[in-house]
């Protein structure tokens, strides 16, 4: 493990599509910051999940991310090449009796909390996924942005997968392990991983690993008010012609030096932005953007 008192944030994408302005926003809020405070920016592809990987997109996000001026100052990790150490962690939560093996499906729990395994007769050909309790206790942190937050396990989430019936390691177990790896001081990313949160630092308390500081930037929403994703299918951001998005990115973020806003490039926007960057001058609401 990294040990630095050294500012060491991250991005870390899912290969799920290529860059659309809600992550362009996330990757731009993250590498602002990590530059603000002088310290490392770091991208990780989070390749866990093949059957919703779309091939050939994980590249393409990397040269997005380089056309609008950000590289990962040290050399991507896949995720997909780190089972190991998921398999490892996932072992020490069930020597620790923290995880269990469970059969139930998912059309079983029927949106239903899941509470306590039935490991019923019949279900026995189903590949068991791993889940990990959700204790009856109160997990709070302080977001920077978003202000104290608690979420009680037992009666927010229920028991939840950390590996799935497929062999799949789930996100939340991939990402308390290398941010850990990793020596991330600050995890910057969107407010739909608010909720995901509690489960991640109960994994970094149950595996002894430190708990970063987190600010969740607001979301940027479609003209439904719907969070821009790929499933949506939201049009990606143009590599080609990358000072629009940028500065409208910019503008979302509520970053307004006039120096990034009349720059021509990429990197001359960035390092002016990165300047006068102020994490307090971006708004908590998530908001909707017509042309995104
Ligand atoms: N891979 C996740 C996503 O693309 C982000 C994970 C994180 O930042 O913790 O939504």
């Amino acid at each position: 493990m990294i040990s630095s008192d050294r500012y060491r944030g991250r991005f870390a994408p899912s290969p799920t599509g290529d860059l659309h302005f809600g992550s362009l926003v996330t990757a731009l809020g993250s590498w602002l910051r990590a530059r603000s405070r002088g310290g490392a920016w770091i991208v990780r592809v989070e390749d866990l999940d093949p059957p919703r990987e779309v091939p050939g997109a994980a590249r393409r996000i990397l040269d997005t991310l380089a056309a609008f001026g950000m590289q990962s100052d040290e050399p991507v990790v896949m995720q997909s090449t780190r089972t190991g150490h998921y398999d490892a962690a996932a072992s020490r939560l069930v020597g620790l009796g923290a995880a269990f093996a469970c059969r139930c499906s998912r059309s079983a729990l029927a949106g239903a909390l899941h509470h306590g395994c039935v490991a019923a007769a019949g279900r026995a050909a189903r590949a068991a996924s791993l889940r990990v309790r959700g204790v009856d206790a109160e997990i709070c942190f302080d977001d920077l942005l978003q202000g104290r937050r608690c979420q009680n396990l037992a009666r927010d989430v229920g028991d939840f997968v950390v590996r799935r019936g497929d062999g799949w390691f789930a996100y939340q177990l991939a990402v308390v392990v290398d941010d850990a790896a990793q020596g991330i001081t600050e995890v910057v990313r969107g407010a739909d991983l608010l909720d995901s949160t509690a489960r991640q630092i109960h994994l970094q308390r149950l595996l002894g690993l430190p708990t970063p500081r987190y600010a969740h930037l607001p979301l940027v929403l479609d003209a439904t008010r719907r969070k821009l994703g790929k499933q949506l299918r939201s049009a990606p951001v143009d590599p080609a012609d990358p000072m629009p998005a940028l500065k409208r990115a910019l503008a979302f973020l509520g970053q307004d030096d006039p120096d990034a806003h009349a720059a021509t490039t990429p990197a001359l926007a960035l390092a002016a932005a990165a300047r006068t960057f102020s994490l307090e001058s971006v708004p908590r609401a998530d908001r909707v953007v017509a042309s995104a």
